[in-house]
């Protein structure tokens, strides 16, 4: 179970990769309205470094040595706040999910929130700065009270997906407060968050892996 949980991570890393392929462009555009214009490429570079390193682990790997694997990968490769974010929330991921025989719902849910704490304590954003957060918080919400209401894993992270999209959506209007957008924060306005855009983005793929 704990190898089948490593493949499934595999699996979950190459959607993500791939839709960051497929909008490696405009993540740049929206990074350079106000910040510089990186954004796209440092995701890239970061996610195929971690499909890389995932693909070297053993076969025997579990997933904590896996996504931790990932995340050093993804960090020290990517440069930029987004790399080193993304890089510790994998391993903070992989770190509270461990190797169990067996992985619940409720287990992803809280290992989900895990992760998201760890981009609050590293980064040091709240809601509402316009961040990442502002679609990684919303999801872990649902995705925690959808599984505590008994929805399987499956419509419980397409309902989360949609909660991140929502979020990423809702902070065009917003005013960044964090990050290399703050001093040109007005030119933001009218534009979403570049990292809440990629972050809606990947877990759509996930979703949709899951759903598969
Ligand atoms: P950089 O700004 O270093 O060039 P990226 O362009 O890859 O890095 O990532 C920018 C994104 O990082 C922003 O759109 C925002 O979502 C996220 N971000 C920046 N600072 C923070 C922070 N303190 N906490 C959470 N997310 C942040
Ligand atoms: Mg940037
Ligand atoms: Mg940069």
């Amino acid at each position: 179970a704990s190898r089948a949980a490593a493949r499934i991570a595999r699996r979950l890393l190459r959607a993500a990769r791939d839709t960051v392929v497929a909008h490696v462009d405009e993540l740049g555009e929206l990074d350079a309205v106000a910040g510089d214009g990186d954004h796209g490429i440092g995701m890239l570079r970061g996610l195929t470094a971690a499909v890389e390193a995932s693909g070297k682990a053993q076969e025997a790997t579990g997933v904590r040595e896996l996504l931790q694997a990932a995340g050093d990968a993804w960090s020290e490769v990517a440069g930029g706040t987004s790399g080193a974010l993304w890089g510790a929330a994998l391993a903070q991921l992989g770190a509270s999910l461990g190797s169990p025989e067996e992985l619940t719902a409720s287990d992803v849910a809280d290992a989900v929130t895990d992760a998201c704490t760890r981009v609050v304590e590293l980064g040091g954003a709240s809601p509402g700065d316009k961040t990442m957060l502002d679609a990684l918080s919303p999801y872990a919400e649902t995705l925690t009270e959808r599984v505590r209401a008994g929805a399987d894993l499956r419509s419980a992270s397409t309902d989360a997906a949609a909660a991140a999209r929502a979020g990423a959506d809702a902070t065009a209007p917003m005013t960044p407060r964090r990050g290399r957008a703050r001093p040109l924060a007005e030119r933001s306005i009218g534009h979403p968050d570049p990292g809440a855009t990629s972050f809606a983005l990947i877990v759509d793929a996930v979703a949709a892996v899951a759903a598969s």
